[in-house]
């Protein structure tokens, strides 16, 4: 890899076996989430010399294929991985742009500073979704809800039993076209209270995004599944059960008077960019936005008494989801049969909107991909 004036150069090698016009319309017909890939892949190196210092090499796109790695690769025994998600969009003429990228760059080395795993200059991170996004435009969906899905992740690719940080590592992010996260219309989404199972601890991984995070929620994501939930959301117990977030989205209390409670950032809580940009379109509109504490006691007083209105959950995948009812154990927190909520639907068409290029986008939050 070089690094010149006009940024990071990307060695090209280009798929001779791309899907062909109709196979792939055949797969955006109906994307699902998380199913297809596209035809390339990018990847960055990463190691440390003998002289201690480590550096990224070799970046390039690539036929998107399996990963060849050592058996005893770290990411395979100690989970030092991490990862992003974030989404190109394609608007009416035809250009692809993405939401604020720069974003999940932060966050993705706020990550690896947490996991021991190195810096990734953010032109890195945003050059190798440019490549990808730049090989494989015709990739990016059109419909209605629709994107291209970005997966940037890291993964410690040394091969070696001892526990410390590896020195070699690798950078790669894969695409993949998506429809609605949840499939289907939006209707209000059913959510487990984990009683048995935490996400997060003080001083933990919760607020990096990280793989085994969510290998810890499945146990929990399974018993939500079991009770006829699609979600399931983690309290703090050792905090007066605040309530934290769900698997893998944050969350969102609508209060009577228009104001909107988030829980605050306290370290087990996910960054959500879904979640800021949420707070700043919310305030943009006049609405009073709190940062806090909100426990599980709040949550039920408030529904039973009609102090909160609306409940919603957010992140990029599945944008803003309307929540119907709260299942904890035998007993049901708000309407089996609640429908969406007012500010719920309209903070979504609104950052939807700006997101796919139907309303304006005043924050400068979007960069052009392609
Ligand atoms: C990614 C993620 C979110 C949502 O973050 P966005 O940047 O809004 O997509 C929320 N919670 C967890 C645990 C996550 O991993």
């Amino acid at each position: 890899m070089t690094q010149t004036d006009a940024g990071v150069e990307f060695a090209q090698k280009l798929s001779t076996n791309r899907r062909t016009e109709e196979e792939r319309a055949a797969i955006l017909a109906n994307p699902g989430f998380g199913n297809h890939f596209t035809d390339h892949t990018v990847i960055v190196d990463y190691s440390v010399g003998e002289d201690g210092k480590g550096s990224w090499h070799d970046a390039r796109l690539e036929p998107y294929g399996p990963i060849m790695l050592d058996p005893s690769a770290a990411v395979l025994h100690y989970g030092q991985e991490i990862f992003e998600g974030l989404k190109a969009y394609r608007h009416a003429d035809g250009s692809v742009w993405t939401f604020r990228a720069e974003k999940n760059a932060e966050r993705l080395n706020r990550s690896a500073a947490r996991l021991a795993l190195p810096q990734l200059p953010p032109e890195i991170f945003l050059e190798a979704l440019r490549q990808l996004v730049g090989a494989d435009k015709e990739w990016v969906p059109n419909g209605e809800g629709e994107s291209l899905y970005l997966r940037p992740f890291m993964i410690a690719t040394e091969a070696f039993l001892g526990v410390r940080p590896a020195k070699e590592v690798s950078f790669r992010v894969i695409a993949s076209p998506a429809g609605n996260y949840f499939g289907g219309e939006l209707a209000p989404v059913s959510i487990w209270l984990s009683r048995n199972y935490a996400r997060a601890g003080r001083g933990g991984t919760g607020a990096a995004k990280c793989g085994g995070n969510y290998a810890a929620s499945l146990a929990a994501q399974l018993e939500a599944e079991a009770h006829g939930c699609k979600q399931v959301v983690f309290l703090d117990e050792a905090n007066d059960n605040a309530v934290e977030e769900l698997g893998g989205m944050n969350v969102f209390f609508v209060f009577k008077d228009g104001t909107l409670v988030t829980p605050a950032l306290t370290g087990t809580i996910l960054e959500g960019v879904t979640r800021s940009s949420i707070i700043q379109l919310a305030e943009d509109r006049g609405l009073k936005v709190e940062e806090r504490k909100i426990t599980l006691d709040e949550w039920c007083e408030g529904i039973a008494s009609g102090e909160i209105t609306e409940v919603f959950a957010c992140g990029t995948a599945a944008v803003i989801t309307p929540i119907g009812k709260l299942v904890d154990g035998d007993s049901v927190i708000g309407a089996p049969d609640a429908k969406a909520g007012e500010v719920t639907m309209s903070l979504r068409e609104q950052l939807l909107g700006i997101q796919t290029g139907a309303v304006e986008d005043t924050h400068g939050w979007l960069t052009r991909l392609a």
